[in-house]
């Protein structure tokens, strides 16, 4: 029963354009009404007509601890007697760059935003203001938030709903967007050749999550960053997914990998809205006051913003044994699934690393947005209807990464396999 939400969603289309503030929680490639959340705590979501649902989303990843996870609740009601803004720079500030810089490699400066789409925008910004070039190179199927620049064949919701190019965006811009396929390191070492001394940047998810989850192969980030060296182009990591959730200091330690450039959102702001972009004192210094280049906000740093990612940053470096429940929990989780998929007998793949895994209906390997896009997305869309009834709630769309938290129990995810089971029987 979810005559609630169906009721909600309604009334929300008179008022919100679509009945919702982000598109992809429209559920219009899966089809159906969108669940209505009410509350949720720990693993799980409650929904306004009060059904439970085992949560595979986490905000997109931002909860990794679980929701409403205590430590994080109480320091945001200890801030806010103190008022939720100031508009003017606070000692917690300074602890949470000291705080990110203790964490990830190859960052000296940090300037914190309210979104992952102002940290690439940012960042975007600045690679061209310290190179006095114009164009980026991107990768077909990445999401880098929803700047102009970035809005040529992404991924997340524009790969949902199939939006190649968007409108509103001039001609100008997206001419100076480069696109490679992910994995691909001739096309990007051909871009380049193309448009020698042009380029500013290269920007790209280490591993990507926002056409499933797909990784890199071995070689090819490296290739990009020595490319980037002998080129003088900036190298922009994308950790907006990535940050904090794969390993305390994100892709770049887990893989290994020096970025220019490094940008953050979701998991830095432990469910509040923040980003940051951060990187070589070098390039940093170029961002206003210190520099020319212009970046503002009046809401950056906010003190429960900034107290929320606070708390839950500085739980994750203090309990180091989280990524590696997360990992074990995962690779439980896939495990379980490949076992009902294989029986179940048609094709498909499981792509997974660390805490990000994503099923394909597909049979041949996903690496890359082409092979992302040509699974059975028909059929990945009824298996998500049939989880949802069972109470799982995964991204309602094939085009996502599937997020796990801390807080999932091992009876969570042997309900999820359950599930998963039954699930697949009314899969056609
Ligand atoms: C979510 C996401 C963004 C955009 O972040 P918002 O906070 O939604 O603006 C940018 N890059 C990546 C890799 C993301 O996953």
């Amino acid at each position: 029963m979810i005559e609630k939400s169906i009721q909600l969603f309604q009334r929300a289309q008179q008022s919100i354009p679509g009945g919702v503030n982000s598109p992809v929680r429209a559920f219009k490639s899966v089809g159906g009404t969108p669940i209505f959340i009410k509350n949720a705590k720990g693993p799980y979501l409650y929904d306004a007509d009060g059904n439970r649902y085992i949560d595979y989303i986490a905000s997109w990843g931002p909860m990794i601890l679980g929701h409403a996870y205590d430590p994080v609740v109480k320091a945001i009601q200890e801030r806010a007697v103190y008022s939720t803004s100031y508009g003017a720079p606070t000692e917690l500030e300074i602890e949470m760059a000291e705080l990110i810089l203790s964490m990830v490699p190859n960052v000296d400066l940090i300037r914190m935003v309210s979104s992952g789409t102002e940290a690439c925008m940012s960042a975007l910004r600045l690679a061209r203001g310290y190179t006095g070039r114009n164009k980026v190179i991107k990768f077909e199927g990445h999401y880098h938030g929803h700047a102009d620049s970035f809005l040529v064949k992404a991924g997340s919701g524009l790969a949902t709903f199939g939006i190649q190019q968007v409108p509103g965006i001039t001609v100008g811009v997206a001419a100076d967007t480069l696109v490679a396929a992910y994995n691909n390191l001739d096309q990007v070492k051909q871009l380049v050749a193309e448009n020698k001394g042009e380029v500013a940047c290269i920007i790209l998810e280490p591993v990507a999550g926002n056409m499933g989850c797909i990784l890199p192969r071995p070689g090819f980030l490296e290739g990009i960053r020595r490319l980037c060296d002998e080129e003088g182009i900036v190298f922009i990591l994308d950790e907006v997914m990535t940050g904090f959730r794969l390993a305390p200091g994100g892709a770049q330690e887990k893989l290994g990998i020096k970025a220019d450039l490094v940008t953050y959102g979701k998991v830095i702001g432990g469910g509040m809205p923040v980003g940051a972009f951060g990187g070589k004192k070098e390039i940093m210094q170029h961002i206003s006051p210190l520099g020319n280049v212009y970046q503002a906000g009046t809401l950056s740093g906010n003190p429960i913003a900034m107290i929320a990612g606070y708390t839950t940053l500085k739980t994750l470096k203090d309990n180091p044994t989280i990524y590696t429940e997360l990992d074990e929990k995962t690779v439980y989780l896939k495990n379980g699934l490949n076992e009902v998929l294989a029986s179940w007998g048609q094709p498909y793949v499981i792509n997974q690393f660390g805490s990000m895994i994503s099923i394909h209906f597909s049979s041949h390997p996903v690496t890359d947005f082409a092979t992302a896009a040509s699974a059975n997305n028909k059929m990945f869309n009824q298996f998500f209807h049939a989880m949802l009834n069972k109470g799982i709630y995964l991204p309602p769309s094939a085009f996502e990464s599937w997020f796990l938290n801390n807080a999932l129990s091992y009876e969570d995810l042997d309900e999820t396999i359950k599930a998963a089971k039954e699930s697949l029987e009314e899969v056609k």
